[in-house]
C-alpha cells in the first residue's frame, strides 16, 4: 500500500542527499517535492500545503545532528507531522450503554457489511457478547451476506427480511439483545451508490431513534478525493464519531487517510485491509505515517540517534578524522557509541535496503567482541600508532585477546583501509561534507 507515495517521498528526501545542513534554499526544493507527492496521492491541496509549510518551519528550526543526514532528519519531521495530522494517537470506540449500539454508515460498496462482521468478530474475540443487525431493507442480498458472515464467525444476526422499516427492525433488535444478554449491537445499514437525501434521512432517523454510543462512517480509501467529500456530507448530517477506512490492502493512494481527519475533524478508528474477517486493525496514526513514508526504520534510527548520540564526541572525532589522527582509541569509542544505540543487527537493519541483506547473516553484538578484545590488548602506544605493531606484537595481541594472528592482521588491514578512505574524503574537501556524503 502507498508504494507510489513512499517512492516519491523517498525521492524528495534524496534531493537533500550530500547536503551538510538544512538551509532555506535546499529545504524549499525538498518541501515542494513532498507537497507534489502528497497531492499526487490525492491529499487535499489545502491540507498538503499546511503540512509542508509546517515541515519546512520545523526543519529550519532544527540542528542537524552529526549522526544523521538532513534527509534523514526531514524524514523524521515529515513522519511526525503526518502522525499529528492523522490525529496523534488511537481513539477507542465508545462501548457504553445497555446494550452499546454501534451504527455503521457509508455508501454502498464501501465495505460496511464486511466491516460489521469484522468488528463483531474482533469484539467477540475480546470476550464480548455481540449481535449483528441487518438494517439494509432494500437489498435482500445484503441481509443474506450478513447472515453468512455471522454464521462464519459464530455471531447471532438479527434480521426481518419482510420488514421495510429500518428503525422498527433496529428497535426490535435492541429489545431482543437486552433479553438475550447481548452487550453490543452492531447495526449494518443501507447505502446508496452516491450521497442522496433519502439515504441520509433514513440513517439520520436511525441515529436519532437508537442514540448509538458510536456511529462509524465507513469509507473506501481507493476513492481518493471523493472519500473526503463523502465523509464531509455524512458528517454534516450525522455528526458521526469515527471513520473506518477500508480497502487499504489495494493500491490506494493513501490521500484519504491523510486528509479525512483534518477535513472532518473526526478520528479514524479502524482500518480494513482485506476481505477476510480478521483483516481489521485499530488505526494508529504513527504506524500509518510509517507505512506511508515506507521509511519507518529511518525514523527510529533518527530517534535513537537523537536519544543516545554524543554530539561533543562526534565533533571531536570529526576533527581527528580531518587531521588524519583517527586511531584505535577513537575506533573503540565509535564501537561503544554504536553499542549504546542498541542491538547492532536491529540498528544495521534500520538502514534502508539493509534489512533484507542482513536476514541470512549472523550479526549480533557478539560479532564485535573479538574486535574489541584485540583493541583492548593493544598498548596505548599501539592504539595511537598502529604502524609500530610488528610481527611479535601481533602474536602478543592475538594471545592476549584470545584471537588468532590472522584476525589481528585482518583488523589492522581494515583499519588501514578505513584511514585511506578518510584521507581521500578529506581531500575531496571539508570533512563534514564528505562524512554526510556517505550517508
Ligand atoms: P457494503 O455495500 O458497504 O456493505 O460493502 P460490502 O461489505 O458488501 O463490500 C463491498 C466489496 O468490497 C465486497 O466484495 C467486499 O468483499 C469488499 N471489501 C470490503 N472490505 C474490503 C477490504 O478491506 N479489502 C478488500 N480488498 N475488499 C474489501
Amino acid at each position: 500500500m502507498f508504494d507510489n507515495l513512499s517512492l516519491k517521498l523517498e525521492k524528495a528526501f534524496q534531493t537533500l542527499k550530500g547536503q551538510g545542513t538544512i538551509t532555506e534554499v535546499n529545504v524549499a526544493t525538498t518541501v515542494k517535492e513532498i507537497r507534489r507527492a502528497l497531492i499526487d496521492a490525492d491529499v487535499n491541496f489545502k491540507v498538503a500545503k499546511e503540512v509542508t509549510d509546517e515541515i519546512k518551519e520545523q526543519a529550519l528550526g532544527k540542528n542537524v545532528l552529526t549522526a544523521v543526514s538532513p534527509g534523514q532528519l526531514l524524514t523524521k519531521i515529515t513522519n511526525d507531522e503526518l502522525t499529528r495530522l492523522m490525529g496523534g494517537s488511537n481513539e477507542e470506540i465508545d462501548l457504553t450503554g445497555n446494550p452499546a449500539v454501534i451504527l455503521i454508515a457509508g455508501l454502498q460498496g464501501s465495505g460496511k457489511t464486511t466491516f460489521s462482521g469484522k468488528l463483531a468478530n474482533y469484539l467477540k474475540k475480546q470476550g464480548k457478547q455481540v449481535m449483528l443487525v441487518a438494517c439494509d431493507i432494500y437489498r435482500p442480498a445484503a441481509i443474506n451476506q450478513l447472515q453468512v458472515l455471522g454464521e462464519q464467525i459464530g455471531v447471532e444476526v438479527f434480521a426481518e427480511p419482510e420488514n421495510k422499516n429500518a428503525v422498527d427492525i433496529a428497535n426490535k433488535a435492541i429489545k431482543f439483545a437486552r433479553e438475550s444478554n447481548k452487550r453490543i449491537v452492531i447495526v449494518d445499514t443501507a447505502g446508496r451508490l452516491a450521497v442522496d437525501e433519502e439515504m441520509m434521512n433514513e440513517i439520520a432517523s436511525l441515529k436519532e431513534a437508537l442514540s448509538p454510543s458510536e456511529t462509524l462512517f465507513v469509507v473506501d480509501s481507493m476513492t481518493g478525493q471523493d472519500a473526503v467529500n463523502t465523509a464531509k456530507a455524512f458528517n454534516e448530517r450525522l455528526n458521526f464519531d469515527g471513520v473506518v477506512l477500508t480497502k487499504l490492502d489495494g493500491d490506494s493512494r493513501g490521500g484519504a487517510a491523510i486528509s479525512i481527519r483534518r477535513v472532518v475533524e473526526k478520528p479514524i478508528k479502524f482500518i480494513s485491509t482485506g476481505e477476510k474477517m480478521d483483516a481489521i486493525d485499530k488505526f494508529y496514526p504513527d504506524r500509518m505515517a510509517n507505512r506511508i513514508l515506507g521509511m519507518g526504520d529511518v525514523v527510529s534510527l533518527v530517534e535513537k540517534a537523537q536519544q543516545s548520540f554524543d554530539e561533543d564526541e562526534a565533533r571531536r572525532l570529526n576533527k581527528k578524522i580531518r587531521k588524519n589522527q583517527f586511531d584505535f582509541n577513537d575506533f573503540l569509542s565509535q564501537l561503544e557509541q554504536i553499542k549504546k544505540m542498541g542491538n547492532i543487527k536491529d540498528l544495521l537493519g534500520m538502514i534502508p535496503g539493509m534489512g533484507k541483506a542482513l536476514r541470512n547473516i549472523d550479526v549480533d553484538d557478539d560479532s564485535f567482541k573479538p574486535v574489541e578484545a584485540i583493541i583492548r590488548s593493544m598498548t596505548t602506544a599501539e592504539r595511537e600508532n598502529p604502524e609500530i605493531i610488528n610481527g611479535s606484537r601481533r602474536k602478543r595481541i592475538a594471545d592476549g585477546s584470545g584471537t588468532s594472528v590472522q584476525e589481528v592482521n585482518n583488523l589492522l588491514k581494515q583499519f588501514q583501509d578505513m584511514k585511506k578512505v578518510m584521507k581521500t574524503m578529506n581531500k575531496m574537501g571539508g570533512g563534514k561534507r564528505a562524512m554526510n556524503a556517505l550517508n
